[in-house]
Formats: structure tokens, sequence, C-alpha cells
């Protein structure tokens, strides 16, 4: 039997142990997947020791540490500069970024776009912000603050009050504006601006029509919201844990799990 968790802090939302198993079902593997809330990133190393796991999902807000204790490194989680999957062989720890991939994958529709610009500027757009650029995508950042936009210096950059060109033809939402509130990420005046020109919309929340959701639906842009980008980062990670590589067979288990009531 071998054993798996997401492991972060707050964890008990997380709907990872319930598309992981369903897929283990399916594949009739024995293994188990669960969850565990850490105290503090110091622990992290340890923990996935002790408790004796072939591998891990790390979430917020152990993503950077999870890359830093890795004994090797995918290019991409290496580039972005955290990990979200981990896999653990022989006492080693490897690090993947799954949430890029997974990203990716949920928006091939949009793959004519070619001018993003990404709402947020927290460790999701940064992953959000390598991947489209490494795509050919002319990739922009936009945040309430300026303070997190220096991590962003590859890309143009500007705070919400710092407008002066509104021709993107992808808007991204990377903010938890409308998670668990009825907000847009930014001003209603500039995402009608956006929306006015933009052909897609996608908003990294998942689950839920948010207001930022609503208002490309109002503006006729092609949108849609997290949850296949939470799928496939999860197919990609139960491909790293198990080997099995029936992308399409682990979707749908996963698919089913998530929009069991
Ligand atoms: P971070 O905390 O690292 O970053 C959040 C960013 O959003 C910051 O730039 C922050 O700005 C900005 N922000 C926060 N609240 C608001 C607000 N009310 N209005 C405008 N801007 C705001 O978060 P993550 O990047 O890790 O995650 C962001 C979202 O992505 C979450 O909702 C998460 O659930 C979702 N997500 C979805 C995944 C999926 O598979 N679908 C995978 C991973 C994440 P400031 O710097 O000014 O504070």
């Amino acid at each position: 039997m071998k054993f798996y968790a997401v492991i972060g802090k707050p964890i008990h939302h997380s709907k990872s142990p319930r598309m992981h198993n369903n897929a283990f079902a399916k594949f009739k593997a024995r293994a188990f997947y669960g969850r565990y809330e850490l105290e503090s990133k110091e622990w992290l190393k340890e923990k996935l020791f002790s408790l004796g796991l072939s591998g891990a999902n790390i979430t917020i807000p152990y993503k950077e540490q999870a890359l830093q204790i890795a004994d090797f490194k995918d290019d991409l989680a290496q580039n972005i500069g955290s990990a979200n999957t981990l896999l653990i062989k022989d006492q080693k720890i490897y690090a993947y970024n799954t949430d890029a991939s997974g990203f990716l994958k949920a928006t091939e529709e949009f793959s004519s776009a070619k001018n993003a610009l990404i709402l947020g500027a927290g460790g999701t757009a940064k992953a959000l912000a390598f991947v489209l650029k490494q795509r050919g995508l002319r990739v922009s950042v936009a945040n309430r603050s300026k303070e997190r936009l220096k991590d962003f210096e590859a890309y143009d950059c500007f705070s919400y009050d710092e407008f002066s060109n509104f021709d993107f033809d992808f808007i991204i939402n990377t903010t938890p504006a409308g998670l668990f509130d009825d907000t847009l990420p930014c001003d209603k005046n500039l995402l009608d601006k956006l929306f006015s020109k933009a052909k897609y919309a996608f908003d990294a929340i998942y689950g839920k029509e948010t207001p930022f959701l609503r208002s490309a639906k109002e503006h006729k842009v092609q949108s849609k919201d997290g949850s296949d980008m939470l799928i496939w980062q999860g197919v990609y990670a139960f491909e790293i844990f198990t080997g099995f590589d029936d992308e399409e067979k682990i979707y749908q288990a996963m698919k089913e799990a998530l929009f069991l009531i």
C-alpha cells in the first residue's frame, strides 16, 4: 500500500483527496491519498518522511518551500520558483509544478491568444506568466499594490491606476476576489474597458461563477473557470505518482470526483 497526501494550511477544503482516491479506485491501485495541515514550513521535509508518503501535493503557503527541500527539480518548477507536486523515491525528493502545465492544458482552446493580461501578482500569477511567455504570448501583469510586482521584472507590469493600454485578447484572474465575496479583482470601469477588447477570459477560482466571469459573459467574451486547471494539475501529479498514463481515464475519474455533491 502506498500513501499520498495534500499538505498546506488551511487544508480542510481541498478536493485533491477525493480526486486522487477516485482515480486510484478506477485503476485498482493499492494506494490512499489523505490531507495534512502543516503548522510551519520548517517541518515539511520531516513530515513527508515521517508520514511515510510516496508523494504529495503541496499547496498554499508551502509551494516555495516544496521546491527548496527537493533533491531534484523539474525545469518548470525551477524556473517558476515553486512546486506543487513532490515524488519521494529512494529517500530523495523530486519536485514538479503541475499547476503550470495544468493551466496550459485547461486553456488549450484559447491558444490563438497573443497578448495576455494577468490580474494578481502572487504564486499562481508567477506560474501562469512563465508558461504563457514560454508559449509565445506577450504577458503583462497588473496588481492592486506595487510591492509584489517587483517579482515580475521579466514582464510588463502596472498597478490598476497606471493603465494606458487596454488592448489584451486574454484576461486572467489570479486574485481570490470573488471567491468568498461578490467583488471584482479591479475597478468595474477598468474591467469593462478590458473586456470590450478581449476574446478570452480565465478565472483560477473554480466551482463558481465569479463576478469576473459574469462580467466576461456580459461582454460576450469566451470564458472558463479554474475547474479544468485543478483537474489537469491533478492528472499530471497522478501520472508522476503512479506511472499510469491513460490521461483521459484519469481526467474522467477526477472530474467525476470533483463534481460529486
Ligand atoms: P497569492 O496570495 O499568492 O496572491 C494573491 C494575489 O491576489 C496578490 O497579488 C494580491 O494582491 C491579489 N489580491 C488578493 N485579494 C485581492 C482582492 N480582493 N482584490 C484584488 N486583488 C487581490 O495567491 P495565489 O496566487 O496562490 O492564488 C490565487 C488564486 O488562485 C486563489 O483564488 C486560488 O484558489 C487560485 N488557484 C487555483 C488553482 C486551480 O487549480 N484552479 C491552483 C492554484 C491557485 P496584493 O499583492 O495587493 O495583496
